[in-house]
């Protein structure tokens, strides 16, 4: 079975293609299973790096239109990608029941301290930052509201050695995972980024290898995703690469949410 829930369209400013593209993409490379998860928007605020609020209903028809338009070639899902945050527990509910989504991944970029303060991902100041990271992470998938966690181990991805921080960040989103029996992603787009010298050693920002270590012999389902920001990476040589590693790694792939 040939699958992927992580996809974007252009609407989210930093990635190109229509929905209709990566379908005609998917047909092409013979998927059964499309999942969209583009970035989703608030209705309060502009986090950036996403679609409009106001696209958002253009977004679910489009994909409604295609789900009728291809029934009897690929079997599409209607999903997003978002961040937690405990002031959205009525528009995750929103989303799920009323615009009829089929799923949300939860994809932290951002996340707030244990003190309220509001910090992104990208610009950890300290490998502390990732515990505050992974409690968001392990609070969220608590929740119910996520079909899986995407990029879980994206924290990796700043310039700090493996420290005991990072074995216990690590450790709460494992045990959330394992607990809830919410899935987590290895993404194929941290391997499409480029080796990077690390003050431990040279490797891709994410997935970390010592992460998903972590995950082998453990009960937590696995699904590999390839976050396409363009059609042309879906299911490229990244994803190729991503399901060695975790064939390499014996982690329990699934290949399908539902
Ligand atoms: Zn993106
Ligand atoms: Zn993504």
């Amino acid at each position: 079975m040939k699958t992927n829930f992580h996809t974007h369209t252009y609407r989210c400013l930093h990635a190109a293609g229509t929905e209709k593209d990566y379908v005609e993409e998917a047909v092409s490379k013979k998927l059964d299973e499309l999942g969209f998860s583009d970035h989703a928007p608030f209705p309060d605020k502009d986090y950036g790096f996403r679609m409009k609020y106001e696209e958002l209903e253009d977004y679910i028809n489009e994909i409604d239109k295609l789900k009728n338009e291809y029934e009897n070639k690929l079997r599409i899902y209607k999903g997003l990608e978002i961040e937690y945050h405990p002031c959205y527990i009525e528009y995750y509910t929103a989303l799920l029941k009323n615009y009829g989504f089929d799923y949300l991944a939860l994809g932290e970029h951002s996340y707030t301290t244990k003190s309220g303060l509001f910090k992104n991902i990208f610009f950890a100041e300290g490998t502390s930052d990732y515990i505050d990271y992974a409690s968001n992470i392990s609070e969220a998938v608590a929740t119910g509201f996520f079909a899986f966690v995407a990029h879980p181990d994206l924290m990796m991805l700043n310039e700090f050695a493996w420290d005991t921080n990072c074995d216990k960040a690590c450790n709460l989103i494992l045990d959330a995972a394992e607990k809830y029996d919410v899935p987590l992603e290895y993404n194929a787009n941290g391997l499409r980024r480029n080796l990077t010298h690390y003050p431990d050693g040279i490797r891709h920002p994410y997935p970390d290898e010592r992460f998903w270590k972590l995950v082998s012999g453990s009960k937590i389902r696995v699904i590999v995703g390839s976050d396409c920001h363009s059609p042309g990476q879906l299911r490229d040589e990244a994803v190729s690469q991503a399901e060695n590693k975790c064939a390499d790694l014996k982690l329990n792939v699934i290949q399908s949410l539902f």
